[in-house]
């Protein structure tokens, strides 16, 4: 049995007591155990802070990228290892965990592109000088630096490797020292990503360190000048935001939580159009890719009431082609959900679900999943429900099921339709099809308040269209409301949670020379 352990302090450490399993969902084996009791919280933020930052602030961006694209390049050459302890940890597909591990490495390989754009400095210069007094000498400047304290990342079970990167990438080349902590049931990948890091000597000392089951009293520790950057489950960031560090000494707090991501097909849009196929697979692959355990996933499919019969038989016959059963299996194509607790929340949501709707697609129990012995594995079919009649109260709007779940509803407008999705509560994706500028445009206004990001799947880009779940790093992944109302990536955006911005009041030529200091 593979007993994993902590990085902290610069040094491995394994924690005492009853440990955590980590188990194959498709098998329901032990993977692997971990436990943190006993682990000195207290130490590892000192070591992170007095070691760790110096050594980041010290560093130029330049130099900081450096150290990403070394971290990127020591992930991809180890790409296959990586894969197969996710297939086996993860109810991952070779397809899901190659979104998640490659995720991982390009996005800190884009943020290595960055810091070369950002060049030799170690200050952000935001915004244009401005002339504050009457004459041409007193201006005011605003400029970034990097926060003295510690980022603690706490991420899902979902993306192991990718919310390590994604996360450890801003902070990093913002020059803040990092502790992180994967989801404890799917964390065998993020630990073997760490041990290549320290392997390779990629990282100065502190500047990462790696928790490997709870977190402990680590979050009660912090203060004005640390971080806290969160995704999970909103149930988790509410305790996390009345924590004591964030109420009594503002500790920063950024969350990335639930989101009921929606598509809605324009009326335009003509039955075997490019645009067409492009929202069936756009819905079909938002199911299916990582069983659908994913914070961007399509959960609500609107369609105009006379398209909604042949959306539904696209779709029907599109899910009855997947396979699912041991994602090791080469024809399979959709795992396992990733724990014991996920497949009873698919269940019991899915019977939320059915208090708006009917299934018309499905099953949350599998009669016989490939390569798999009988009664073992956390499996569901995909599902697709129909909600005929959609009310803004029906659970489809209130209710997350983390798993392959989507619901098709019919609208009557660009104006109903808006507000179906904005029922949702602020969500972190939602994409529209169609090619009516018009429709395009109400329904862009009147949904962007409510989210992080629209993607507009048009007929001259159908053939080039990026999936709407995929967080990119040049864009912003987040939404308000129940998205948790925080920003991530989106290149330089995302480094801003962990400097602090000033204003500089002045002498223009002073400050000129202070904020453009090579
Ligand atoms: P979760 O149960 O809230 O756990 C998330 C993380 O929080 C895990 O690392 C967990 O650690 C930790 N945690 C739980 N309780 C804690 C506490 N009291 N103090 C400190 N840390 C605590 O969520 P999940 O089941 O892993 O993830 C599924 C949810 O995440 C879904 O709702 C999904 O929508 C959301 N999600 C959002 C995004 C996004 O970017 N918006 C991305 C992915 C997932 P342990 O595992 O050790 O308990």
């Amino acid at each position: 049995m593979i007993e994993l352990g902590s990085y902290v302090e610069g040094k491995w450490v394994k924690g005492k007591g009853k440990a955590a399993q980590l188990v194959n969902p498709a098998t329901e084996d032990v993977v692997a155990t971990t436990s943190t009791e006993g682990l000195d919280f207290a130490a590892a933020l000192s070591f992170a802070r007095e070691k760790g930052g110096p050594a980041l602030r010290a560093m130029t961006f330049t130099q900081r990228g450096e150290m990403l694209r070394a971290m990127s390049r020591a992930i991809h050459g180890k790409r296959d290892e990586l894969l197969s302890i996710a297939q086996a940890n993860g109810g991952n597909t070779r397809g899901d965990a190659k979104f998640d591990v490659d995720g991982a490495s390009g996005t800190l390989a884009a943020y290595a592109d960055l810091a070369a754009e950002l060049g030799d400095t170690n200050t952000i210069v935001d915004g244009d000088a401005i002339q504050i007094g009457r004459g041409a000498r007193l201006f005011g400047q605003h400029v970034y630096t990097p926060r003295e304290g510690v980022a603690v990342h706490v991420n899902a079970f979902n993306f192991p490797a990718w919310g390590l990167a994604e996360k450890g990438a801003t902070a990093l080349l913002a020059g803040m020292p990092v502790i992180t902590k994967p989801a404890t049931s799917t964390a065998h990948v993020a630990h073997r990503m760490m041990e290549i890091f320290v392997e390779e000597k990629l990282l100065p000392e502190g500047a990462l360190s790696f928790v490997c089951g709870s977190s402990g009293d680590l979050l009660d520790r912090l203060g004005g000048q640390d971080v806290i950057a969160f995704t999970g489950s909103s149930i988790t960031a509410a305790k996390l935001r009345e924590g004591q560090s964030v109420l009594r000494h503002g500790t920063h707090i950024n969350v990335e939580a639930d989101s009921l991501n929606a598509a809605i097909l324009g009326a335009d849009v003509e039955e075997g159009s490019d645009v067409w196929n492009l929202f069936i697979t756009d819905v079909v692959r938002e199911m299916q890719q990582k069983t659908g355990q994913k914070c961007t996933a399509i959960r609500r499919i609107y369609a105009p009431k006379s398209k909604i019969d042949a959306v539904l038989e696209a779709l029907r016959e599109r899910l009855a082609a997947i396979k699912v059963g041991d994602p090791m299996r080469e024809e399979v194509t959709m795992g396992p959900v990733a724990t014991a607790q996920q497949i009873r929340d698919v269940r019991d949501g899915v019977k939320n679900l059915e208090s708006c709707a009917k299934i018309v697609f499905g099953s949350t129990t599998v009669a016989e999943p490939i390569g798999v012995a009988a009664g073992k594995g956390f499996f569901t079919t995909p599902i697709l429900l129909h909600g005929a009649s959609p009310k803004p109260d029906d659970a489809v709007h209130m209710h997350e099921v983390f798993g392959p779940v989507a619901t098709v509803m019919p609208y009557d407008d660009v104006k109903g339709a808006s507000a179906l999705v904005a029922a949702g509560g602020g969500g972190l994706v939602t994409s529209i099809y169609a090619d009516d500028k018009d429709f395009i445009r109400s329904a862009v206004l009147a949904l962007a308040p409510f989210h992080g990001r629209l993607t507009i799947g048009s007929a001259k880009v159908a053939g080039q269209s990026l999936p709407p779940g995929m967080a990119l790093p040049q864009l912003l992944h987040g939404g308000p409301g129940r998205a948790g109302g925080g920003e991530e990536l989106g290149g330089r955006r995302g480094m801003a949670l962990y400097m602090q911005r000033t204003a500089l009041q002045g002498d223009r030529a002073l400050i000129e020379a202070i904020a453009s200091k090579k």
